[in-house]
């Protein structure tokens, strides 16, 4: 009886470590993903995960957001269609809002350059500076909360608001001190006080404020 006891325990264990590698391993593809199509290295090839074609122009790729897997477009409307990653051997879900445009990553050299939507890191973040600055849709002393789905993006929210010297906190989801920082961020600290709080829409400390 023991022994089947612990079989089950050492089951159970390597099954959750199975589902702890994929959902790292599938993370670490999603990062590497958003940052070829914020930076491109050069010479770098695009290729579609699911048809395995090039593609010259990167601007009809995209990356879906669980599996990390960059698909081209007629590919993702399939993928779309089956909910699902359409990779053999990847069983990634598909849904609309996890799809990453290469477009909403805009690299300036493949997009309209502009000064600002390079200065900012996106067309997104560009319209998100834009709004903030404008003080009759945001009055001055509004503070803003900004929720962002994916962890990797705060970075670069927090980026784009540094370069439009926006004052900001950021909390990152397993981050040890949210209270003191949400705190800090009501209250303000020393002469700044902060404008935006950029949390992680899918963490506890989001849906405890
Ligand atoms: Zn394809
Ligand atoms: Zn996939």
């Amino acid at each position: 009886m023991e022994l089947i006891s612990d079989l089950n325990y050492c089951t159970d264990s390597l099954r959750r470590l199975v589902y702890e590698t994929i959902a790292h391993t599938r993370a670490l593809r999603l990062y590497h993903a958003v940052r070829c199509f914020q930076e491109p290295p050069p010479d770098s090839k695009f290729i579609c995960y699911s048809c395995s074609s090039e593609r010259e122009d990167p601007r009809s790729l995209s990356v879906l957001g669980e599996c990390g897997h960059t698909t081209c477009k007629s590919c993702i409307e399939r993928c779309q269609l089956h909910e699902r990653c359409l990779l053999e051997g990847c069983s990634g879900t598909v849904h609309e809002y996890r799809i990453i445009k290469w477009t909403d990553l805009c690299h300036s050299k493949w997009h309209t350059p502009t000064d600002k939507l390079a200065k900012y890191g996106g067309s997104k973040f560009t319209a998100v500076i834009d709004l903030l600055e404008d003080t009759e849709k945001v009055p001055a002393n509004d503070q803003v909360l900004l929720f962002i789905q994916f962890p990797e993006l705060m970075e670069a929210a927090s980026k784009a608001l540094e370069s439009a010297s926006i004052p900001h906190t950021v909390i990152q989801p397993g981050d040890r001190t949210p209270t003191s920082k949400i705190s800090e961020f009501q209250n303000g600290k020393e002469s700044v006080k902060s404008k935006v709080l950029i949390l992680n829409l899918g963490d506890v400390t989001a849906s405890g404020l």
